[in-house]
């Protein structure tokens, strides 16, 4: 039985409202000044004021600094070969981005070999655990054959329970103008061989990739084989993607930077997750979406990464929050929110997000006084420390002068 204590936490995130502790206020989103949480076996036991603390066996000074839950990124493609430089150099002299684009990461994905794939997920994980990430969703989508999705759901399954079938990202180059045939065959072979690799099925509804039709069929099929929907829609245009998302059940529709009224009622009536995805916008100029319209609509929202080498090379949490928080009308509360809780809630998990007892240790320290300045401080390496499971995964360069 091991125990840790963090203490002296200057501003801690919870999310979670229990009736306030006395000697301290919570807000809605359940924050505690002064606070500390007692940590056993990779579980959180206890979350209350400091000078109530039980004792421990190892004890971490926070010395101020805010706590909140690890980050939930619930939207990534980390399986891939090669590199898009070139095509967003492009892009920022003002070419126009298209989802055709991903097919020249799927060629380079097929000559990769599973190390060579392997080597580069884990140093993506790494970089994403340093910027405070301790929940990842990874997708297939860049092999778009029976053989190379199969390898990429089982890459990405050696790293995350959170694996996505994405055979329907595009339609390759080889069944070009036969989107229905590669619809059967990722409904039929490639889904045979992905499914037991996978949690979810998604697709990418949208203009230049699968229509409102296909698309029904690749998530019906899914779920007919115990797998969860989750989709890709309104990133490019207005569609009837988000309506198909909530008449499925889907536990989150990704993107939505195009949504009609309608799609936003739909939504909010709905168990349905919207997934922001700000990198996306920024990395293709496209206007941002109004987060402000759906939080006030009751909209429940996520923010993700979308970790990919054509619209968004990102994978830092903290550089979402910013844009989130700067050009998408939310509170740096909201966005923190979105981008743990709201990324559990896009994953239907209720172990990971929250701090409160019971719930799983993922914790990240902020060398700050408070979550603001994940939004104040953009493109600030501000993590200091990483727990996951209660264990520390992550802890800021002992060469640095912050102590
Ligand atoms: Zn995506």
């Amino acid at each position: 039985m091991s125990d840790l204590l963090i203490t002296n936490i200057g501003e801690l995130t919870t999310n979670a409202c229990p009736e306030p502790a006395e000697g301290s206020a919570a807000d809605r989103f359940g924050m505690l000044h002064d606070a500390a949480v007692f940590i056993e076996d990779g579980l959180i036991s206890w979350v209350g004021p400091t000078a109530q603390a039980p004792a421990a066996g190892e004890v971490v000074d926070a010395a101020g600094r805010a706590v909140i839950p690890g980050f939930v990124d619930s939207h990534s493609h980390l399986v891939f070969g090669g590199d898009r430089a070139a095509e967003f150099e492009a892009r920022m002299a003002g070419q126009k981005y298209a989802a055709g684009g991903i097919r020249s990461t799927v060629a380079a994905t097929r000559t990769a070999t599973d190390d060579q794939l392997r080597t580069r997920v884990r140093r993506f994980l790494d970089e994403m655990l340093a910027q405070g990430t301790t929940t990842v969703e990874i997708k297939s989508g860049y092999g778009l054959d029976v053989p190379t999705e199969e390898r990429l759901v089982r890459l990405a399954a050696e790293v995350t329970s959170e694996v996505t079938f994405l055979g329907a990202h595009v339609v390759p180059a080889e069944y070009a103008d036969r989107g229905d045939e590669y619809v059967d065959l990722v409904i039929g072979d490639m889904l045979d061989a992905c499914a037991p690799h996978a949690k979810w099925i998604d697709v990418f509804c949208e203009t230049g990739a699968f229509t409102v039709p296909q698309s029904r069929r690749v998530l019906e099929a899914g779920i007919a084989r115990g797998l969860m929907p989750r989709v890709h829609a309104s990133q490019l245009g207005p569609g009837e993607g988000v309506r198909l998302a909530v008449e499925l059940g889907a536990a989150s529709v990704d993107h939505g930077t195009y949504l009609t009224d309608d799609d936003v009622a739909a939504l909010a009536a709905s168990d349905t997750v919207l997934t922001l995805l700000p990198g996306v916008e920024f990395s293709t100029r496209q206007p941002y979406p109004d987060a402000r319209r759906l939080i006030d609509a009751g909209v429940t929202v996520a923010l993700a990464c979308d970790t990919n080498p054509g619209s968004s090379f990102t994978s830092s949490m903290p550089f979402c929050i910013a844009v989130a928080v700067r050009d998408m009308g939310m509170t740096t509360a909201e966005a923190v929110w979105a981008a743990t809780a709201g990324g559990a809630a896009a994953l239907r998990r209720d172990d990971i997000g929250v701090v409160a007892p019971g719930k799983r240790a993922d914790l990240v320290m902020l060398d700050a006084p408070t979550r603001v300045h994940l939004a104040y401080r953009p493109g600030v390496p501000l993590v200091k420390q990483v727990w996951k499971d209660g264990v520390t995964a992550w802890r800021k360069d002992q060469h640095g002068s912050a102590a």
